[in-house]
């Protein structure tokens, strides 16, 4: 464990709840904070441990799952470069619902709780933040639990390959970010089903080989993964699911322009932010990647592309946009 360095704290300074709090409260937050560099597989906290500590991800990527009574694991998310773990356990003595994981190498900053919950006690304006970043949070859990609903598995995969695409249309060679199992999982599949979708995708120009992906014509698979939508099971009282325009169901505009996908919009966003993508796939290429499985789960496309079409530079997506951390930390220059 080491004292964070003063990129980690420039960065975290721009992240959810300390970019919601003034610099002196930051500061009191962040005083006793260690990083903890894990190593590939190592686990942070497990499931039914004590919350004793509030983490934030300066590097690499944890896996949060849970083990089910049958024994078997489901992922429940991703976690990238400034997004926190265990933000809503600042308000009581509980245990973590789940298991924290390295996906790969990592680097966390930790901070203790009962430190956390002292800064909240003398400073209400961190309750606020803290209780911003849990709702965001949750929203995003329940947008990302109707879209395994909502979406075919196949249009899923199709999607997240889209996302990992650094490029709109034509051809494309990309490598998965992930291990199959875990890319699997993130995607609410089996394995056994992601291999099946794999070959079932063939004809419509994909071929993987091992974590190599090589894909004809990026748009195309782009629109199979659009014509893959399928209604929910349980439409809103009143509005059949025939009559569910697929707005409302994917949340994106009902005219649904290619140009809407995933990778389309991070390209936009990153344009807004004077983010170059050529230039991060060189400096930042793990970052990159995991921005672009971020946007491949997003339930926040609809209102990300009406907002970067009326006006990129209105800073309302930072409240819903998953990435928002990571690009924000992005813009940070390295020192
Ligand atoms: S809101 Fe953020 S994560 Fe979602 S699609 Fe837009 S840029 Fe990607």
């Amino acid at each position: 464990m080491s004292a964070p360095t003063p990129r980690d704290l420039k960065l975290i300074s721009r992240i959810g709840v300390f970019a919601a709090i003034p610099r002196e409260a930051a500061e009191l937050l962040v005083g006793p904070a260690r990083v903890v560099t894990l190593r590939k597989g190592q686990a942070l906290f497990r499931q039914g441990d004590p919350t004793t500590r509030f983490f934030i991800v300066l590097d690499g990527t944890l896996k949060l799952c849970r083990i089910t009574s049958s024994g078997e694991e489901a992922i429940i998310q991703l976690l990238t470069r400034g997004e926190s773990v265990a933000a809503a356990s600042a308000f009581a003595d509980r245990r973590y619902l789940v298991t924290a994981e390295a996906v790969g190498g990592a680097r966390v900053i930790q901070i203790p709780m009962e430190h956390v919950r002292g800064c909240i006690r003398e400073l209400p304006e961190i309750a606020l933040a803290v209780i911003t970043a849990t709702s965001q949070h949750l929203s995003q859990l329940v947008q990302h639990v109707e879209d395994l609903k909502v979406n075919s598995g196949c249009q899923r995969v199709a999607e997240f390959l889209v996302s990992l695409s650094p490029v709109r249309n034509g051809p494309c060679d990309l490598q998965l970010p992930y291990g199959k199992t875990l890319i699997a999982g993130s995607l609410g599949v089996t394995p056994e089903t992601l291999s099946r979708i794999f070959t079932k995708l063939k004809p419509a120009g994909v071929d993987v080989h091992g974590s190599r992906v090589t894909i004809r014509e990026v748009d195309v698979l782009q629109e199979l993964a659009a014509k893959q939508q399928k209604p929910s099971v349980l439409p809103r009282p009143g509005i059949s699911a025939r009559r569910r325009p697929p707005s409302e169901i994917r949340g994106r505009p009902s005219s649904g322009p290619a140009g809407d996908h995933n990778a389309n919009l991070l390209h936009r966003r990153l344009a807004a932010l004077d983010l170059d993508f050529k230039e991060l796939l060189r400096r930042e290429p793990r970052v990159l990647r995991d921005l672009q499985c971020v946007c491949a789960a997003c339930e926040k496309r609809g209102r990300c592309s009406r907002d970067l079409a009326s006006d990129a530079a209105y800073p309302v997506w930072k409240t819903y946009c998953p990435n928002a951390a990571t690009l924000n930390a992005l813009r940070v220059p390295a020192g």
